[in-house]
C-alpha cells in the first residue's frame, strides 16, 4: 500500500472554536498529523510526498465562487478594522438561493457552516495539499496499486461543494472519488467517521454514479444535527444512492460491525469498480468527542472486513482527535486492512 502526506498540511493551525457556545481550543491540531504519520509508519508504510495537482481536481467538486473565497478571504478579513485574527462567521443565510453578498463578513456566513473551521493565513495552502494527497492516492490506485492511504489533514467530509464546516475546507474524499471516476464507472464512498459525512452526501446527493454510505453517531442529538438521518436517500437521479446508518450513542465494536455488514450488502448491490474509505478514527471509545465506543482491536476488524470487499481502495483520513491511542488506531485499521501487503 502506498501512503501520502505533505508537510505543508501541518501549517493550518486553528486556535479556537465554539463548543456549546463557549470558546475552546480547536481540536483539529497539527499534532494529529504527527501521531497519524507515526501510526502509518508503524505498519511499515513509507510516506511519499504528493505532487502539486493544480486546482482542476478540486474544482471538479467545489464551486469557483467558494474556491475564490477560500483563497482570498483571509487577506480580505485582515482589512476589516477590529476583525478577529482568524476568519469566523457570525451570520448565516436562512436559504441559499438569495443574493450573494460582496462583503467579507457576508461571504464568511454564506460559505462557513459553523465556527469549527477558522481560516488563517496558512489554511488555503494546507487544505490544497491535503486535497493533493487524496489526488495522489487516487492516481496511485488508478495506476494499479490495490490500495493507497491519503493522510489528509485538514480533513474534508463536512465540506460541501460551497461550504466549509466541522474542521473541513476541501472535501478530500469527494476529490478522490471524482479522480477515480476517470477510470471507474461507479465509485462507493464508505464513511466510518464518528460524524455523518454531510458534505460528501451533499456533493453526490443527486448523482447515481457515486454511492455514498455513512455509519455515524445518530445526529438526532449529535453533530451535524441536520444531516445523517436514515430517511436521507438522495434526490432526483441520485435517489437510492445515499445510505445512512445512524448508530445509538456509545455503540461498540459488535454494533458497528453489524451495521458495516448492512452497508456491505448495499455496496455489493451497487457493484462499484472502486472504493473510497472516509476513515475517521473518532468513533474510538477514548476519543475526546466520546460519541461511540469502538476499541483499538475493533478498528483492526473494521479494516479486515472492508478489505474483504476486494475493491481497489483509497483510504482518506478524516477525523480522529488527540488521545494516546490515535496512532495505534490507525496502525490497527491499516494492519487489519492488509497493511504493507495490500
Ligand atoms: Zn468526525
Amino acid at each position: 500500500m502506498k501512503a501520502f502526506f505533505a508537510d505543508e498540511q501541518k501549517r493550518h493551525d486553528p486556535k479556537a472554536f465554539l463548543s456549546s457556545g463557549a470558546p475552546q481550543p480547536n481540536p483539529e491540531q497539527p499534532e494529529r498529523a504527527e501521531r497519524l504519520l507515526a501510526g502509518a509508519r508503524a505498519t511499515g508504510l513509507t510516506i511519499e510526498r504528493p505532487r502539486d495537482h493544480g486546482l482542476g481536481p478540486v474544482a471538479a467538486v467545489h464551486t469557483p465562487e467558494y474556491l475564490a473565497f477560500l483563497e482570498h478571504i483571509f487577506a480580505r478579513w485582515q482589512r476589516i478594522e477590529g476583525a478577529s485574527s482568524e476568519v469566523i462567521p457570525n451570520i448565516h443565510p436562512l436559504a441559499r438561493d438569495g443574493a450573494y453578498p460582496a462583503s467579507a463578513v457576508g461571504q464568511a456566513g454564506y460559505h462557513m457552516a459553523d465556527t469549527a473551521c477558522p481560516i488563517s493565513a496558512e489554511t488555503w495552502q494546507s487544505a490544497l495539499w491535503s486535497a493533493w494527497t487524496a489526488v495522489e492516492a487516487a492516481e496511485a490506485v488508478i495506476s494499479a496499486a490495490p490500495a493507497a492511504y491519503a493522510l489528509c489533514r485538514p480533513p474534508g467530509h463536512h465540506a460541501f461543494a460551497d461550504v466549509a464546516g466541522g474542521f473541513c475546507f476541501i472535501n478530500n474524499s469527494a476529490v478522490a472519488a471524482q479522480v477515480l471516476r476517470k477510470q471507474a464507472a461507479r465509485v462507493t464512498i464508505l464513511d466510518v467517521d464518528l460524524h455523518h459525512g454531510n458534505g460528501t452526501q451533499g456533493i453526490f446527493y443527486a448523482r447515481p454514479d457515486v454511492l455514498t454510505v455513512s455509519l455515524h453517531a445518530d445526529p438526532v442529538r449529535f453533530y451535524p444535527f441536520f444531516w445523517g438521518h436514515a430517511d436521507e436517500r438522495g434526490e432526483g437521479p441520485g435517489l437510492g444512492y445515499n445510505f445512512n446508518l445512524p448508530l445509538p450513542r456509545k455503540s461498540a465494536d459488535a454494533a458497528f460491525l453489524e451495521a458495516l455488514g448492512v452497508a456491505f450488502q448495499r455496496i455489493r448491490a451497487f457493484a462499484p469498480d472502486a472504493l473510497v474509505v472516509a476513515l475517521g478514527l473518532d468513533a474510538f471509545e477514548g476519543d475526546p468527542f466520546g460519541g461511540l465506543s469502538v476499541t483499538t482491536p475493533g478498528f483492526s476488524r473494521i479494516g479486515e472486513a472492508i478489505a474483504k470487499l476486494g475493491l481497489p481502495t483509497v483510504i482518506v483520513q478524516e477525523g480522529g482527535y488527540l488521545c494516546d491511542a490515535l496512532g495505534d488506531n490507525l496502525t490497527a485499521f491499516l494492519t487489519g486492512f492488509g497493511g504493507k501487503q495490500r
